[in-house]
């Protein structure tokens, strides 16, 4: 069998003539393509504006400070995700603080963040934003977190990298309902790309004019914007320091594209999971739990090892599948384990047991739109004879 990797891009030829359109066009960066992706992702999620940017780090990065994160404030996310929701509050000089997990659903628990919630109100610790992380696709307990901001007088990112084409509640993840900004990743290993690229969503005017500064170094044509008239036509003015987070025409055209497919590959991620589900039945695992609330994106299949019913340990079983050829990964380390966060934050294992029992436990299989049944068998008996 050849290596089949955890994820993989889905790109056809239409995506190959969009991309080389551009570059036969006017316009590499800053032409018509990024509105137009813009566009599409505002009418898939439902949502009054979308700013797309060169990475989901950088829409996360611009969400914060938008929100107005700074030096004094706290803000906490899940300690099972990628290291750029916590990151992001970093680079604002803010300081990170995370929440246990929900033990079936492995996102952020509403009842953990409550608990957070009174003591933080007692020690005058409150968060200014609270980052909640769609894990796999899979929504969060968006409506109980929404209720918990309203009592406590937090913001909410929610970093939906892994779950566009999700809904939470039979509408859109993105269309900020319980929110106030969320962040997509369109990184190759996510469920559409546009090579490196990332887009926030928000129903907020005056949050999308501020995260529209801040990705193209805080400068604005817009008069209306400006301390003073125009000195000219050439005239344009630095109203904030913001950053070059623009994403260009050639990554905003395969997004067109590729968006175009986003219910087919949902779909397709589904069945996949299907599958799954009934292959790995008898198996000493524990399958991804889909709470009724949500329909998952399906960015990832997680699966738990019923470690106290096999003989061999989590790492074994990881290392043996990896030299049968499968691509299996982990998602995730928990952030507060890395070292950055233990030595400059002062975190230490057991801080957050969930996520450590999880991480102690999880795999995840490989999980594409092209992968074949053929392959999901291999891994699934790969599996069984590591196991059994
Ligand atoms: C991939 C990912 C990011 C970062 O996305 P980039 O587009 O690579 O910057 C952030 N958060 C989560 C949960 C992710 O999976």
């Amino acid at each position: 069998m050849n290596f089949i990797p955890y994820g993989r891009q889905d790109i056809t030829k239409e995506d190959v003539n969009a991309v080389v359109e551009v570059l036969e066009s006017d316009f590499l960066t800053q032409g018509p393509k990024v509105p137009e992706f813009e566009n599409s992702i505002k009418e898939h999620c439902n949502a009054k504006y979308a700013l797309a940017m060169n990475s989901a780090t950088s829409a996360l990065h611009v969400a914060c400070l938008a929100l107005g994160v700074g030096q004094d404030d706290i803000v906490w996310t899940t300690p099972i995700t990628f290291v750029a929701s916590a990151n992001c509050a970093l680079y604002c000089g803010a300081t990170v603080d995370f929440v246990d997990i929900d033990p079936q659903t492995y996102n952020l628990s509403a009842q953990a963040l409550k608990e957070k919630l009174q003591i933080a109100k007692v020690e005058g610790t409150l968060p200014k934003v609270v980052i909640p992380v769609h894990l796999c696709g899979q929504p969060c307990d968006m409506e109980s977190i929404y209720e918990l901001s309203k009592k406590y007088g937090f913001s909410i990112i929610e970093d939906a990298s892994h779950a566009i084409g999700g809904k939470y509640k039979n509408q859109p993840i993105g269309n900020c309902q319980y929110s106030d900004i969320t962040i997509f990743s369109f990184h190759p290993v996510k469920i559409i790309t546009t090579a490196e690229g990332g887009v926030a969503t928000t129903n907020s005017q005056e949050l999308a004019q501020k995260m529209e500064l801040l990705r193209s170094h805080g400068i604005t044509r817009d008069s209306d914007l400006m301390t003073h008239e125009p000195d000219g036509s050439w005239y344009y003015q630095q109203v904030m320091l913001g950053f070059n987070y623009r994403m260009t025409e050639m990554q905003a055209a395969l997004g067109v594209s590729q968006i175009k497919r986003l219910n087919i590959i949902t779909d397709k991620r589904h069945q996949l999971a299907k599958k799954y589900d009934s292959l790995l039945a008898d198996l000493p695992v524990i399958t991804p739990y889909q709470h009724s609330d949500g329909y998952s994106g399906l960015h990832l299949y997680v699966i738990r090892l019923k470690t106290d019913q096999i003989q061999k340990s989590h790492k074994e079983v990881f290392d043996a599948l990896r030299a049968a050829n499968i691509g299996v990964n982990l998602h995730y380390i928990p952030v507060h384990l890395q070292p950055y966060y233990q030595q400059n934050l002062a975190f230490k294992v057991g801080d957050f047991p969930e996520a450590e029992l999880y991480y102690s436990q999880a795999i995840s299989l490989p999980m594409y739109p092209d992968l074949s049944v053929d392959e999901q068998q291999y891994v699934v008996q790969m599996l069984r004879d590591i196991l059994i």
